[in-house]
């Protein structure tokens, strides 16, 4: 017996024609979202959801946020795109908004988190080649295990994630692996011909690793002593999540080079940047580095939209304050179906049990009661619910969090 369309759930449908018609290479929970609001989502079948991943961090302000609806409509009146060939009058605010925001003198805005990645590792590249006077060709970046920044060939090849990378060398040379969180290990791995250490302030993606206190600034002193950049990838710890508008900040640490990603774009449009003092991003000279649709207008109108958000710190202390809350709350489950909670802000890894089942069975358990979380590796889920939540609706997704537990614990 064959299963027609007919027969088939509206999701059903919806699945069918992504199993036949889109590259295989997500493996997403059964929920076909067709709107969504703030922190809730509605299926194609009209189940409401709240949504605990919040496109990891790119929609920390909810889903159609008003004020970013609105910063798009207006710019969609205007002008969307003009390519770099010509200005805008987006791009310059844009910015010059961001660096206030941050700190430094420079942006390079790029489009998704990978790209600025990519181009965090060209600048460092060059800024070792013209500034600290490595001979050509001999630049090394010191990476982190564990750590993620996009998926791409040069950056997969210096993953650590065999499924990340197997299948897809010959990889790109100059990078140097070492354990997240050991800075004697950092130390030594440092050559003369080290331009840069790349590392996330919180791993994300690994299921919320937060290093050791302490770990951050001697990266930064490390980095100091030895003329070499620190280059912190916040594309997903960064605007608010921690509970800070950055987390080396938070950490009190100031990296040279910042990448941003994801909620910069307000969850309306890809826009990432590197953001930087001139001495480093100085080094671009034209013909040299470039994007089609980085800084077109729709994007920084956007984006500008995002750095008057986050100009409140109010925003800030929230996350901390509902941070706070959900680790309370989740604290009671360990012992209980959880083995150990990790927590930066509002941002949580939980690892579950692994008797229990995977963290794939427990998202799915969590879907099935009405909340959309995210597992890691193992028996890990990650909940990064927008920095609007209400304390009530991490409490539900608490709730979820416990009646699946007890599902799976049969
Ligand atoms: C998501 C992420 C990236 C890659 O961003 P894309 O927009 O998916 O390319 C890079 N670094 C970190 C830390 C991320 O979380």
């Amino acid at each position: 017996m064959t299963i027609t369309d007919l027969d088939r759930t509206v999701t059903g449908r919806h699945e069918a024609l992504v199993q036949e018609h889109s590259a295989h290479n997500y493996h997403p929970l059964p929920v076909v979202i067709a709107a969504a609001e703030g922190v809730w989502v509605t299926d194609v079948e009209g189940r409401r959801y709240l949504d605990c991943l919040a496109g990891y961090s790119a929609l920390n302000f909810g889903h159609r946020h008003p004020v970013l609806v609105a910063a798009a409509k207006e710019q969609l009146d205007r002008v969307t795109l003009t390519s770099r060939a010509f200005g805008n009058d987006q791009l310059g605010p844009f910015c010059a908004e961001l660096s206030a925001l941050i700190g430094k003198q420079m942006v390079l805005p790029m489009n998704s988190g990978a790209e600025a990645v990519e181009s965090g590792i060209k600048v460092a590249r060059k800024w070792g080649y013209e500034v600290k006077g490595v001979a050509p060709d001999r630049a090394r970046i010191v990476v982190m295990a564990g750590g993620f920044h996009g998926r791409t060939t040069t950056i997969v090849g210096f993953s650590t994630d065999p499924e990340a990378r197997s299948g897809f060398g010959p990889f790109t040379p100059g990078f140097d692996v070492v354990p997240y969180g050991d800075a004697d290990a950092l130390a030594a791995a440092i050559t003369p011909d080290t331009v840069a250490v790349l590392l996330e302030p919180v791993q994300g993606e690994a299921g919320v690793i937060v290093p050791p206190a302490g770990y951050l600034a001697d990266v930064r002193r490390i980095c100091d002593a030895r003329g070499v950049l620190m280059v912190a990838d916040e594309i997903q710890s960064g605007l608010g999540r921690t509970g800070h508008l950055l987390a080396t900040r938070g950490a009190g640490v100031e990296a040279d080079v910042y990448l941003l990603g994801k909620a910069l774009g307000g969850g309306i449009v890809p826009l990432s940047a590197v953001v930087a003092d001139a001495e480093v991003l100085g080094v671009l000279r034209p013909g040299q580095h470039g994007s089609t649709f980085g800084g077109n207008p729709l994007a920084c109108a956007v984006g500008r939209a995002v750095i008057a958000l986050l100009r409140d710190g109010a925003l800030f202390d929230q996350a901390r304050d509902l941070g706070r809350h959900l680790r309370t709350r989740l604290d009671e489950l360990v012992g209980a179906g959880v083995v150990a909670v990790r927590t930066a802000g509002l941002w949580a890894g939980v690892d579950v049990d692994p008797r229990l089942g995977t963290g794939r069975a427990v998202s799915e358990a969590m879907a099935r009661r009405g909340v959309l979380v995210k597992d890691t590796h193992g028996s890990t889920v990650r909940l990064s619910p927008p920095l609007v939540v209400g304390r009530e609706e991490l409490d539900q997704a608490v709730t979820a969090l416990r009646g699946a537990l007890a599902e799976l614990a049969g």
